[in-house]
């Protein structure tokens, strides 16, 4: 079943009309408060990753996206979780998990930028190589969205200080690159401890077999988007 939902994959970006209306942001279902923020960040046209993501990422589908590092691949996923947050709702739900601590920070930044205009958007970010207490107590003050390297993330679970019952979305981010890091084994445990009517969405590079059998043990019936690169 798995299998045959990676074949009916999207075709590559080059077949994706990139015309000025195509690309425009507002064709898709966001709040209007998020268009004017991006229009006033400076994001008049969505990148092609985003363009081919965003319409399937907003209706509620997983995701394979495989696309170069500068492609925008944050905002695919970020604008996707912020249009489902609930903010009157003070609970974790969603979680983002990136492979090293620099990326995890930028991650952090881009969401609270794009959450710019929105109601009071809380985004923590739980990183290995900090000490806990800190982050216990900023767990216990409450977030709405948390990024973090999976170590730390399963720390935070074994413990029992993190609660991801509430979660909404799941985003795998540079997936390829926590592999190489030998993070198979604690995305596998956090991504148990989520609950099953989540949406994933993995983003990634290169797309190595450990990529594909994430996919088969943690998304469902997912859409694969790969964007080959254009010289
Ligand atoms: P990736 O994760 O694919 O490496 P990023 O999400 O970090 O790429 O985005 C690269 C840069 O492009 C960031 O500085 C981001 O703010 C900017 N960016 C993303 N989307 C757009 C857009 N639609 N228009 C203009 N700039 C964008
Ligand atoms: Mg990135």
């Amino acid at each position: 079943m798995t299998t045959s939902s990676f074949q009916r994959s999207l075709p590559p970006v080059q077949t994706v009309d990139d015309t000025e209306s195509m690309s425009s942001f507002d064709r898709l279902p966001l709040a209007p408060a998020t268009l004017a923020n991006l229009q006033q960040l400076g994001y008049r046209r969505m990148t092609p990753i985003q363009a081919a993501s965003l319409p399937l990422a907003l209706a509620g589908r997983d995701l394979i996206a495989q696309a170069k590092t500068g492609s925008g691949k944050t905002a695919a996923f970020a604008l996707c979780l912020l249009a489902k947050l609930n903010p009157r709702r003070f609970a974790v739900q969603a979680l983002v998990l990136c492979p090293t601590r620099e990326l995890a920070d930028q991650v952090t930044q881009e969401i609270r930028r794009l959450a710019r205009g929105e109601d009071n958007i809380k985004v923590l970010t739980l990183c290995g190589g900090s000490t806990m207490r800190p982050q216990i107590s900023s767990l216990e003050h409450g977030a709405h969205v948390v990024v973090g390297t999976p170590g730390r993330i399963m720390d935070h679970l074994q413990r029992n200080t993190l609660d991801l019952t509430a979660l909404d979305t799941l985003v795998l981010d540079e997936a390829d690159r926590m592999l190489d890091m030998g993070f198979f084994d604690d995305i596998a445990f956090v991504a148990k401890a989520c609950p099953r009517n989540r949406q994933t969405l993995l983003f990634s590079a290169t797309y190595p077999e450990g990529i594909a059998s994430l996919s088969r043990q943690f998304l469902r019936n997912p859409e694969q988007i790969t964007l080959l690169e254009q010289h």
